[in-house]
Parts: structure tokens; C-alpha cells; sequence
């Protein structure tokens, strides 16, 4: 049997760990791994090799993704999925590992709509907005990478009598930015689900200032409200002493922590399990009650959003 493993969309910690699970427990049962180089781009040009065991030591605890990533609107159309499907085929590979976000996903969805091409998805993704899965590869190092700004942010913060708003990723899911605030002990967390209510954080900031605290950090999701308009509304309400920053492209980096790591090579695993099985579609697998899941990757797909009310409303409640 020959597999192939590819990473999609934005890079996240934990994706070589992945790609490191599969290589190695799939060469345990005697199965043939080819890396695609630079995701579905790469499947199209052909970019594939055979990776040995001995080809993912030493990458367990590096951030990113060996195998490169890339987005590929060629892979959105028909002739692009064709083109990638003749290339499988051409390698005589029975099932192709997927890891990436949603997008990633879809991709695989269609190719195997499409072209009959196996396939089981692997969610890797900083954003945790994959709804069916408690958890994405790569989201708890990231809250760990943003729990580490936000300790020092808090020194020269409260030293200075001065708030700071802390932008984090997530356009459509408060994830990262509920669990970091939670976490850094923030004073308030925005996220994209609840709609942002300046007048509420202001008197929640004023209080403070009555308790002798000018200080606070306000964990903000990119998709809550703009920067900008976070800033001049609070400092116009409160008359504090604002600063503010993005952190960026810091929270995908980083050495993956131990949750990530043994996701990542339970999901890799299972992976190889359900192409071992002869499974037909399309699959994904991920994480429910920490028990490693599987389902189809249509059903997957269409699990809605739903946020953690619970958690948000217990952030709130133990940063009053
Ligand atoms: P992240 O969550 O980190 O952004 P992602 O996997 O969602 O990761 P995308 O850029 O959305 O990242 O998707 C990655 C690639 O998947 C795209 O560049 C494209 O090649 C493919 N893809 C996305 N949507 C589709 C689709 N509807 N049909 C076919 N291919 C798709």
C-alpha cells in the first residue's frame, strides 16, 4: 500500500508531528509514504517523494511544516483536482493525508467528490475552528505562545498604569482569544460571537480605576471589532492610558507543547488506521471528550459553530 501526506493553508504547531506520526506508523505496517511538497500546489506540479523513517527525525519539536504549505487556487477548479488526481494515481498511491484548516478540507472533499481519491483530513489549524473536533493541531501551543506575551505585557503594564489591547488571530472563532484571556487572567476578552459592547468594558475598566487599578490587558479576536476603533472608543469612554498590539504571525510559530505533540501523533495514527481499514471517501478525524474521532468529512464540515458560553461567561466572571 502507498499513502501520500501533504499540509495546507496556514501552518500550525504540530503539523510535523503529524507528518512524522504517519510516516512511522505507517512504515510499522510495511505501507509506502510520499511527502507532497507545498500542499495542493505541489500535488499538481508533481512534487512528491518517498519519506523514510529516518527522514522525520528531529522534527518533533519544530514549529511550522516541513513539507512546506501553500494555498492553490488551481486546486479550486475541476482541471486542477484532475490534474492533482492523475498524479496520484501516476504514483499509484491508495489514500492521501490532508492536514490543514478548513479550506484544506474542502479541498479534499472535492477531490474526492470529484475523482473517487481517498482521503482522511488531519485539522491543522492555530484558529480551533473546526466545530466538530474539541481540537485543532496547533491551538493550545498557541495559546500558550499568547498566554507568554500577555505575562509580559502585564509587567510593563501595570508598572506604567497603562491598558493594552492584545489582537490576536481569529476572524470567525473567539478561541484563541477566550482561552489565552482566560489563561492570562485578562481583564476582558472580544471575540467575534459577541458583539462588542464599549460602554459594558468601560465601566468594567472605571471600577477597576475605583479598586486603584489603571491597569489591564483586553485579549481582542481580529474579528471582534477593528483595533483602531478598540482603542479610540475605550480611551474616549475611560480617559486611560491606552497601548496595543498584534501579535501576528508570533503566535504560529514556536515548538509545539506536549498536548499538540501527542494530538498530533494519536490523529496521525488514526490517519493511517482508517486508509489500513479500506475506508471509501473522504474522512476526517479529530479529538471529542479525548477520545480520537472519525467521521465523514461532509458531516464534518457541516457542524456549526458553536462557541464555549460556558467558558466565556466563566472568563468574565473571574475577571470582575
Ligand atoms: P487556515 O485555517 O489556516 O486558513 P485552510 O486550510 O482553511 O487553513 P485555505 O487557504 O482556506 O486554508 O485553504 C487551503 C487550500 O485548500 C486553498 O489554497 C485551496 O487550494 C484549497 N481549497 C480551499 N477551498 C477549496 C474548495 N472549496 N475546493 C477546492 N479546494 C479548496
Amino acid at each position: 500500500m502507498k499513502i501520500a501526506v501533504l499540509t495546507s493553508g496556514g501552518d500550525a504547531p504540530g503539523m510535523n508531528a503529524a507528518i512524522r506520526a504517519v510516516v512511522r506508523y505507517a512504515d510499522y505496517y510495511d505501507i509506502e509514504v510520499y511527502g507532497v511538497e507545498r500542499g495542493y500546489a505541489g500535488l499538481i506540479a508533481g512534487n512528491l517523494s518517498i519519506m523514510s523513517r529516518r527522514s522525520v527525525s528531529d522534527i518533533i519539536q519544530r514549529g511550522g511544516t516541513k513539507l512546506r504549505t501553500a494555498r492553490s487556487a488551481e486546486f479550486e477548479t475541476y482541471e486542477g483536482q484532475k490534474q492533482a488526481a492523475k498524479v496520484l494515481s501516476f504514483y499509484g498511491i491508495d489514500g492521501l493525508v490532508v492536514i490543514g484548516g478548513d479550506g484544506s478540507f474542502r479541498g479534499l472533499q472535492a477531490i474526492s467528490k470529484n475523482f473517487g481519491v481517498k482521503g482522511v483530513g488531519i485539522p491543522g489549524t492555530i484558529d480551533n475552528d473546526l466545530s466538530y473536533t474539541d481540537y485543532t493541531l496547533g491551538f493550545d501551543t498557541a495559546v500558550n505562545t499568547c498566554v507568554s506575551a500577555i505575562n509580559n505585557l502585564r509587567d510593563t503594564m501595570s508598572s506604567h498604569d497603562r491598558v493594552v489591547v492584545v489582537q490576536v488571530m481569529g476572524r470567525r472563532c473567539g478561541d484563541l482569544a477566550l482561552y489565552s484571556a482566560l489563561s492570562g487572567g485578562a481583564e476582558v476578552v472580544m471575540v467575534p460571537e459577541h458583539k462588542t459592547d464599549y460602554d459594558k468594558i468601560s465601566r468594567k475598566l472605571l471600577k477597576n480605576v475605583e479598586k486603584g487599578k489603571q491597569s489591564g490587558i483586553i485579549v481582542l479576536a481580529e474579528g471582534a471589532s477593528p483595533l483602531d476603533e478598540v482603542v479610540s472608543e475605550l480611551k474616549a469612554r475611560t480617559g486611560l492610558s491606552f497601548r496595543s498590539i498584534v501579535l501576528g504571525h508570533l503566535q504560529r510559530g514556536g515548538a509545539p507543547s506536549m498536548a499538540d505533540r501527542v494530538l498530533a501523533t494519536r490523529m496521525g495514527a488514526k490517519a493511517v488506521d482508517l486508509l489500513r481499514d479500506g475506508m471509501v471517501g473522504a474522512r476526517v478525524v479529530g479529538i471529542k471528550d479525548n477520545a480520537i474521532i472519525d467521521m465523514d468529512i461532509e458531516d464534518a464540515l457541516n457542524v456549526p459553530r458553536h462557541t464555549n458560553e460556558a467558558l466565556y461567561e466563566l472568563a468574565n466572571i473571574v475577571s470582575r
